[in-house]
């Protein structure tokens, strides 16, 4: 069976540094807050291209506090890809903010930035662009049309760690950028871990005091902040997975360059590429008709597949009140998306037989 993604086998190739890494921790009698997180914050900041990162516990967290810190709250909108993880909308719906789902471009599966202008109202206070899938989305675009109109823009690179547009890695694309380290992401940790990067002094400081209590000195506490924080048991794991990540990322580029240039079958729709756009590849996502009959034929062959994601966020119970809502690309994407198997610890071997199997699928 090739497995979609095999966990134990990309981070067994690091078992020694990994448990290295734990020891110091362990032996250093200090678990949060500490050398680990602030080794790892720097290396990650400059890996983007940076000046401040901050760790949090998690993807979701980091989006949520970027939207705090800038102060946006009930009454104000902020545009969102329809087609995303739910993540990046439920962190503008837990700040009280008014989600603005716009249309993905059918060819590389992110925002549409012709369709952004129309959706801007007075209310309108940020875009969150989402590099989808590790492709990131277009930022010229995004950006030019948040300078018109006086607006931030926050990356959700929970998908791209890693990626390049135009010479210049997510994270230090717009005004701030929330990341997760999620075990199965192209950085990730052994358990939940986030962060923030951004070139924002002052946004930096807020975060890091929201992020812990609201205090940005012991026992001094200027917001009601929250507790979210990177350990430092993730924290030393994460940097021993940082240095191998653009190689990790060369692997996974090499084999989808494969899968482009070899799985020929009509059935089956590609991803696109922009030139100019240096993808990562979280993951290989093709379109199929009829996806239910792919799916089982691809297990019946010993290639286990995902669907990223069965159900778009505007049709999911938590936001019942968008039932009506209709976002017919965003709709026929999630009706056919198959994710292949796709990660630096795939054999040679085995995508080739996950191509010759797509090959001669009929
Ligand atoms: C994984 C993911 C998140 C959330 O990250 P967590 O660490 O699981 O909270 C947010 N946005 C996108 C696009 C993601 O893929």
């Amino acid at each position: 069976m090739i497995k979609f993604l095999d966990l134990h086998k990309i981070n067994e190739r690091f078992r020694n540094e990994i448990n290295g890494a734990i020891k110091r921790v362990l032996d250093s009698g200090w678990y949060l807050q500490g050398k680990e997180n602030e080794a790892f914050c720097q290396n990650f900041a400059t890996y983007c291209g940076a000046k401040y990162c901050v760790g949090v516990a998690n993807g979701l967290d980091a989006l949520n506090l970027i939207i705090r810190a800038y102060g946006f709250g009930v009454g104000d909108e902020i545009i969102v890809p329809a087609n995303t993880y739910i993540a990046s909308i439920l962190a503008i719906s837990q700040n009280g903010c008014t989600p603005v789902l716009v249309e993905p471009d059918i060819k590389t599966y992110n925002i549409n930035p012709d369709l952004i202008e129309t959706k801007i109202t007075p209310r309108t206070k940020a875009i969150m662009a989402v590099h989808l899938y590790g492709q990131t989305a277009q930022m010229d675009k995004i950006n030019a049309l948040a300078k018109k109109y006086n607006l931030k823009v926050i990356e959700d690179a929970a998908q791209a760690h890693g990626a390049y547009y135009k010479g210049k890695r997510t994270g230090s694309l717009a005004d701030a950028c929330g990341w997760s380290f999620y075990p199965g992401k192209n950085l990730g940790a052994l358990g939940d871990g986030g962060a923030i990067t951004t070139n924002d002094n002052e946004l930096y400081q807020k975060i890091k005091a929201l992020s812990n209590y609201g205090s940005h000195k012991k026992y001094e506490h200027l917001y009601k902040g929250v507790n979210s924080r990177l350990d430092e048991i993730q924290a030393a794991i994460l940097n021993v997975k940082l240095a191998n990540l653009d190689k990790d990322n060369a692997r996974r580029r090499e084999i989808a360059v494969f899968y482009r240039h070899n799985i020929k079958n009509q059935l089956i729709t590609l991803p696109s590429v922009k030139n100019e756009e240096f993808h990562v590849w979280h993951l290989f996502v093709v379109r199929v008709g009829q996806r239910d009959k792919f799916i089982k034929y691809l297990a019946d062959n010993g290639v286990q597949t995902l669907v990223h994601y069965p159900l778009p966020p505007h049709k999911q119970g938590a936001y019942k009140e968008w039932k009506k809502m209709s976002l017919p690309v965003t709709e026929l994407i999630h009706k056919e998306v198959v994710s292949l198997p796709i990660s630096p610890v795939l054999t040679d071997k085995e995508v080739q037989y996950v191509v010759e199997m797509i090959n001669a699928y009929r």
